[in-house]
Parts: C-alpha cells; structure tokens; sequence
C-alpha cells in the first residue's frame, strides 16, 4: 500500500512513523517540516484545565491521548535515542481575583460531575507548590494527572522515528491532488513531479483547504487562529511544573522546560494568515503573566513567535474520509494538537491501513460538516 501524506507537523509525522510501523509504504511531503503550529505551541498536555462546556467528546478524546502518552514517548525515545521533554507534574490553574475564583470553581464542579480528579487549592496551598506565585492569588485548582512535553523535541523525533521504519521525506510543496477515476490517485508537487498513491492524508494544519484539484467542499474549512508566545530563560528554579492562570477574565500560561526555558503565552487572535509579532500582544502575555508571577520580569527573553492554529468550525478535530474516495484529512486539532498526537495517530494510521479504528474518533468524521449530516 502507497500512502502519501501532506505536512509534516506532529499529526502528519506521527501518523506516518505509526503507518510505516502498520507496513505501509509512506511518503510524507512538506517542503520545511515541522515549521507550522508545532514549532511554536507550548505543549501543554491538558484535556481537564481545557475543558469547556459542551466539549465532552473532546474531553475523551484528550483523555484518550494523555493515557497513550507516557508509552508512546517510551518507544519513540527508545526507537530514536532522543529525549522529548515529556513532563507528568501536574498543571495548577490560578485565579488572580474573586471573579477568577468563581469561574474556576464552576470548572471544578464541572470537571468534578465528569468524575475528573481536579484537587481544589487555597491562595497558600497555590503557594507552597509553586513559590514564586503571587501573595494575592486568590486559589486554584490542580490537574494532577497533566504534563507537558517540548513540541520542538518532539517534531524531530517523530521525523527520526519515521526515517528509521523507511518513511521517505520530500521536501516541496504539495499542490494538487491528483484525481482519476473519481478517486485521489496521488499528489501533484510544486516541480511538476506526482507522486501516485493508493490513499493521500492531508495533514496541512490550517493550510489543508489550499490544495488545487479537488471538488468543491471535499475538505471541510479550517482556518488559522493566530496565538503569540514568548520564549524566556532562567538559571535558577522558577516554576515546578506549568502553571494556567485567568486574570480579570484574560487567560494566560507558564510551561517551564528542565533546560530553564519558560514558554509564556499565548494571544488567540482571528486574524487570517497573519503571523506578525505585535507589541499589543506581548504586553497583554507579560502584564497577565506578572500579575501571577512578579519575578517574570527578572528573566532573560529568548525569543517571540507567532503561530497559527487550525481550527474547523467546531474547533474539534476532522480526521477520516472525505467525499472524494481515497482521500483522508487529519487536521482541525486547533488548541490541543499536540496533546491529541498519540491518539490522532493512533486513529488516521487504523483509517489509512483498513485496521480497527478507536471509538473515540467517531464524533470527529468530515462529514459532520456535510449538508445532509448537519441539516
Ligand atoms: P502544523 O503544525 O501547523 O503543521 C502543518 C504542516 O503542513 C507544516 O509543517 C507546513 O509546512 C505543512 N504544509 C502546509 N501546506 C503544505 C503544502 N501545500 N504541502 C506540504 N506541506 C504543507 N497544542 C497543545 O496540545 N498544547 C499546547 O500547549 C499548545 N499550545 C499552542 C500554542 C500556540 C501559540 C499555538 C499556535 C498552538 C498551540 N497548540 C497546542 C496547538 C498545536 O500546536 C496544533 O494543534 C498542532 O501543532 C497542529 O499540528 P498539525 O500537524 O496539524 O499542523
């Protein structure tokens, strides 16, 4: 079996790695690997401090993926020999003032009516587990079953992961989809060549509707949602473990690294394709985040970043067959790609080789998005 599968961000290169594993022969196509979404995001592994009203499905389907996490990053370490900054110390959620406080106890008691373990944490409780807090939050919340890993570990190795079980790198830009016979027969590069396939995955993140040859609407839309992060360093211990916070109803985060980097973000921002660093945005991330954490501005800056996050209309994952035979897509994983790539690989490598498919996909078919499925 030929697979061709577009992007190569963590859903396309963990698909990949498990589709070689399957016995496929895969080519994956992107002509800068690892350079979209997962370059920039922070790498947060958290379905419960997530959660929102009405995301049940997503709930198990992150759920899900937190489970398959700790073995998937065994063999992938194993298979590789490179680390992956995969972290399992919890995620506390703080809240800066009283309205803070309220809407996280809403959360907890939703979060609690799930049957989540969430432990409830006074200002002081807040405190002694993470000292550099700020005297006057107000109390918060403890995940104790989140983590972390760092995406710009986790890319590479998924990509040596690959290599090791024959997947085939071709950097150039895909720019059709090749049909015959009314079914996807291959993909069609930015050098004129195509690549002839029995099955093609498009994993493009928000770029996924860009592609040139298919019938009008076989993709259902995603778009990209613009978040800014900054990259800060420190020598000496700051957080023990990521730390969520809402301030006046603004929310932002802290995900420390063992190396001392300290990604701070992120803005959500509707702006098309628009990967601009703004001064309006870094000072909201730094004002929010010293607000909860005053020593931040101690540390060193390394670096700012944009990025865009491919978000479908629900803001749920698409991942399965299109209308057009043939052809599959895996994108849609908006906030939480990165926490959803064991899983999502686990689910579209099942699509892609006719094996058995988890349950938990079931709510994130294409064809939600269809006329007849939403009428
Ligand atoms: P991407 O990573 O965007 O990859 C798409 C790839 O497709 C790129 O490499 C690109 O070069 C390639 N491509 C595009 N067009 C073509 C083409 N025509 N031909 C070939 N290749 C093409 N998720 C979490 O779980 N936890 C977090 O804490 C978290 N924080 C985030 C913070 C920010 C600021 C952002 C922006 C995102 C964050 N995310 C987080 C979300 C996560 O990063 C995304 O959901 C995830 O990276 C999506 O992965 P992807 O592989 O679908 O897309």
């Amino acid at each position: 079996m030929q697979i061709v599968i577009i992007g190569a961000g963590v859903i396309g290169l963990a698909t990949a790695w498990r589709t070689a594993a399957g016995g496929a022969a895969v080519t994956l196509v992107d002509p800068a690997p690892a350079s979209g979404a997962s370059s920039v995001a922070a790498g947060m592994l958290t379905p419960v401090s997530e959660l929102t009203y009405g995301e049940e499905p997503l709930l198990r389907l992150g759920l899900a993926s937190r489970d398959r996490y700790g073995a998937f990053v065994a063999e992938l370490e194993e298979l590789t020999g490179l680390e992956t900054g995969y972290r399992t110390d919890g995620i506390i959620e703080v809240a800066f003032d009283s309205d803070d406080l309220r809407h996280l106890d809403d959360l907890r008691r939703f979060q609690e009516s799930l049957g989540i373990p969430v432990e409830a944490l006074t200002g002081r409780e807040c405190r002694r587990l993470e000292p550099m807090l700020a005297p006057g939050v107000r109390g918060g919340l403890l995940a104790p079953e989140d983590g972390s890993v760092d995406p710009r570990r986790l890319a590479p190795a998924l990509l040596a992961a690959g290599e090791r079980l024959g997947v085939r790198l071709v950097r150039r830009r895909a720019e059709r989809i090749v049909v015959e016979n009314d079914a996807a027969a291959g993909v069609g590069l930015d050098d004129g060549t195509v690549i002839r396939a029995d099955r093609v995955l498009l994993a493009a993140g928000p770029w996924s509707g860009d592609l040139g040859g298919l019938p009008p609407g076989t993709v259902p839309p995603v778009r990209p949602v613009k978040g800014q992060v900054i990259r800060l360093r420190t020598r000496t211990p700051f957080l023990r473990r990521p730390a969520r916070g809402l301030v006046r109803g603004s929310s932002v985060y802290l995900v420390p690294r063992a190396d001392g980097e300290i990604v701070l973000g992120a803005t959500q921002e509707e702006l098309g394709f628009d990967t601009r660093v703004t001064a309006g945005g870094l000072w909201e991330l730094l004002r929010d985040a010293r607000e909860l954490l005053p020593g931040i501005t101690e540390l060193e800056f390394a670096e700012v970043t944009a990025g865009l996050r491919p978000g479908s209309p629900d803001n749920a994952p698409v991942m399965g067959p299109t209308a057009l035979p043939g052809l599959l897509v895996g994108t849609g994983h908006f906030r939480n790609g990165v926490l959803l790539t064991p899983v999502s690989a686990d689910i579209l490598s099942a699509m892609l080789l006719d094996g058995p498919v988890p349950e938990v996909a079931g709510p994130f078919a294409p064809d939600r998005f269809s006329p007849e499925v939403s009428a």
